[in-house]
């Protein structure tokens, strides 16, 4: 099976918001796939749908040829999810709450590696609560990889990262799609899009206005020029 992540005409509301009226696309094995959106779009929604901590009520999600709501302990094992913000624990040091994390899976990441990976070490004496975001963020996304995930779901990785720690969660990005991981990148960055993507999908009001490779989508545009003529009439 190529297709890792399968999208089938979600719907949901909430009273009377249509967060999602139809949403469908799919994200291959190995590849990145990146939302782009408006805010309001319906991305939290549906990834939430995809993480299987939000139930859809119509239409359907499969993640690695599982339902994630219904999904056991072992799927949810093989799924890295990385949110916006954080959820993690306040009073725990970085590498502390890693080695924590790492010791409930069976073949854990190496966390030193993970840890200078993502240079956690230059900040690591300091706990979570006291963290700048963009240092947090660093530790959420180590912390969704520590299980070594077969799907990962990333909520705007690098927003409020300084250039030097966005080009280092890039690559990491990179590695981990090379290592056959299936990423899915929600972002309002085009140039994360375009430096990161192998296939970008267009979310507005509910609906994929587009999808394909960074160049289908951009057609004879940029990305950024595309996207605004495919979500200016729908927002
Ligand atoms: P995005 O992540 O693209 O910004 P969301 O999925 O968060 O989109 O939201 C889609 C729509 O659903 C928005 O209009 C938002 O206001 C609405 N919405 C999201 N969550 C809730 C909720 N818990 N209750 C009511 N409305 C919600």
């Amino acid at each position: 099976m190529t297709e890792t992540v399968i999208v089938r005409e979600l719907r949901h509301r909430y009273g009377s918001t249509q967060a999602l009226d139809g949403m469908s696309w799919s994200a291959e094995h190995g590849a990145v796939t990146a939302i782009l959106g408006p805010n309001g779009a319906g991305k939290t929604t549906m990834i939430e749908m995809a993480e299987g901590l939000r139930r859809p009520s119509e239409g359907e999600v499969r993640v690695l040829g599982c339902d994630p709501w219904h999904a056991d302990a072992a799927h949810r094992a093989r799924v890295g999810v990385m949110l916006q913000d954080g959820g993690l624990p306040g009073g725990t040091r970085p590498s502390r709450l890693l080695r924590h994390l790492a010791r409930m899976y069976a073949s854990p990441a190496d966390v030193d590696a993970l840890v200078a990976r993502l240079g956690i070490g230059d900040f690591d004496r300091t706990t979570m609560r006291r963290l700048s975001g963009g240092q947090r963020q660093r530790v959420a996304l180590a912390a969704a990889l520590v299980g070594r995930p077969d799907v990962l779901f990333l909520d705007e990785p690098t927003a409020g990262l300084d250039p030097h720690a966005r080009r280092d969660v890039w690559r990491l990005i990179r590695e981990t799609r090379d290592a056959g991981v299936t990423v899915v990148v929600t972002t309002h960055s085009f140039e994360e899009a375009e430096r990161l993507a192998d296939r970008v999908v267009v979310v507005a009001r509910g609906r994929v206005v587009a999808s394909g490779s960074v160049a289908e989508v951009a057609g004879t545009h940029t990305l950024e020029e595309s996207y605004f003529a495919l979500t200016e009439e729908v927002r």
